[in-house]
């Protein structure tokens, strides 16, 4: 099964080179996949990473390879540009020394982010309550700047003229800093991003994490989840985040955490235990980003779909809901930045089946509270089941969403659970400050996992302005989370 898991992997890795670039790319991918084996077959043992991974603050060299890998665009050029020594955008280049992406995919990306740069600058009034069930405030727009429109178009791609292989694959990996490899400097962390982060960690950490895909979205995304620590440890934790679109910053915040872990893993503790102890006796069951589809649309709106048919059906999707007197704004691209449901309109945290019948929300897709045609019927919720169902002995569940600062635990579970839950969410409040909320919406994925599964899962609301999250609030969720997964594993 693992096994299995395994190919997909490599295979997804395969199939994503571009058309056209078949053999250049062919031979690009074939060389990193040989460089990556070396790489691994080092034998990336806790004592031995120290001597692989980057000097800190060697930015000169991370700067020439990035340079190396982007093209021909000077330092001084950008800096004329006013963009930094080492850009997002060069970084973003530079990510995927394992995992190559089409070239075609990176040029609509940057030109999307800028796009969606403008738009995060969106705030509005409706907190992601889970029990809100209509009446959601209008929103209050801000203009958007059109400043950065310049830089995207300027990006060069890599190009049938890039450095051979030798000369970048082995040094990117080896230059970037595992500590700082998740970008927190936008808030736009991607489901491209993510990905790279993924199979970067794995390439330097093969001894405790591994990298596995329950399934695709509708649009050709992973649903990637990774086993984090031990995975013969005979408890197991399941994190999630990124379940409802417009809440990407869950996703940065949960790769951040299984980051740290990583790097920490050797010489970092909680209370005086050891984060190798821990994680030896406590494995994690992480999924970073159970809704990628949702979270293109939110970031890049409809530009972030693949599939030409999915967007046209997002645009009838705001058509009838603007007929239906349901959407909160008239202007398209606000409605899709403030985006939470899947591809096809389905909230995820809508499609479980404990009180699914009950749910009346929206009787169509929708943005937001549609439920779907069945119980489970959306490949998003029937990965996070896989997943669960996977683990042998689950301690606990945890969904991180966006924003409200409180934590969902009551799911109309009988005792002992009722108490088992609120101690939960008691200790996650001591740790972070976010306050104990009340009853939650029928048919989410904590509703499953207490209900179905009789385990304790809470819902932690995160941030304290509407998400999509203002890079402002990063820090904070970082102070208030940084030690969740280590407290939960030493605490049960
Ligand atoms: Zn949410």
């Amino acid at each position: 099964m693992k096994a299995a898991d395994r190919m997909k992997i490599i295979c997804f890795s395969r199939k994503t080179a571009g058309p056209g670039k078949g053999s250049m790319k062919g031979g690009i991918l074939l060389l990193s996949l040989i460089m990556v084996l070396l790489f691994a077959s080092c034998g990336t043992s806790p004592a031995n990473k120290e001597a692989l991974l980057p000097e800190r603050t060697d930015r000169s060299k991370e700067t020439r390879i990035a340079h190396l890998e982007t093209g021909t665009v000077g330092s001084a050029e950008r800096q004329e540009m006013g963009e930094p020594e080492v850009s997002e955008h060069q970084e973003t280049g530079t990510s995927l020394p394992f995992s190559e992406k089409a070239s075609d995919a990176e040029e609509n990306l940057t030109d999307q982010e800028n796009q969606a740069d403008e738009k995060t600058g969106t705030s509005e009034t409706s907190p992601d309550t889970e029990d809100i069930t209509g009446a959601e405030k209008r929103s209050r727009e801000e203009d958007a700047s059109d400043t950065e429109e310049l830089l995207s178009s300027e990006e060069p791609l890599i190009t049938e003229e890039t450095p051979p292989v030798s000369e970048t694959a082995v040094p990117v990996a080896d230059l970037r800093d595992p500590e700082t490899v998740i970008d927190t400097t936008t808030t736009l962390y991607t489901y491209e991003k993510m990905e790279g982060d993924l199979h970067y960690l794995e390439a330097v950490f093969p001894e405790i994490l591994r990298l596995y895909s329950a399934g695709a979205t509708e649009d050709g995304r992973e649903l990637y989840y990774v086993i984090f620590g031990n995975p013969e440890a005979e408890r197991q934790i399941y994190i999630c985040a990124g379940t409802h679109a417009r809440e990407y910053m869950t996703p940065q915040l949960v790769m951040r955490q299984l980051a740290f872990y990583c790097t920490e893993y050797e010489t970092g503790s909680y209370n005086g235990v050891s984060f190798k102890d821990i994680f030896t006796n406590t494995c994690f069951y992480v999924e970073p980003m159970v809704n990628p589809d949702g979270i293109a649309i939110s970031q890049f709106g409809e530009a972030g779909l693949r599939r030409a048919d999915l967007k046209e059906n997002l645009r009838r999707i705001f058509e009838s809901e603007l007929a239906a007197g349901t959407a909160e704004t008239a202007d398209y691209a606000r409605y899709l930045v403030r985006w939470k449901a899947n591809a096809l309109g389905v909230d995820i945290n809508r499609n479980y089946s404990p009180g699914w019948e009950t749910v009346q929300d929206r009787s169509a897709p929708s943005s937001t509270f549609y439920k779907g045609t069945a119980p489970g019927s959306e490949k998003e919720t029937q990965a996070q089941m896989t997943v669960v169902n996977s683990m042998s002995n689950p301690l606990m569940a945890i969904s991180y969403h966006s924003y409200g600062d409180l934590i969902y635990w009551q799911y109309g579970q009988p005792e002992p659970l009722w108490t088992d839950n609120q101690m939960l969410a008691q200790h996650i409040s001591d740790m972070t400050g976010q306050y104990l909320a009340g009853y939650s919406n029928e048919a989410g994925f904590s509703n499953w996992c207490v209900t179905e599964k009789h385990l304790r899962s809470v819902t932690v609301e995160t941030g304290t302005v509407p998400a999509p999250l203002p890079l402002d609030q990063f820090p904070e969720l970082w102070r208030e989370h940084q030690y969740i997964w280590p407290m939960l594993a030493l605490t049960y």
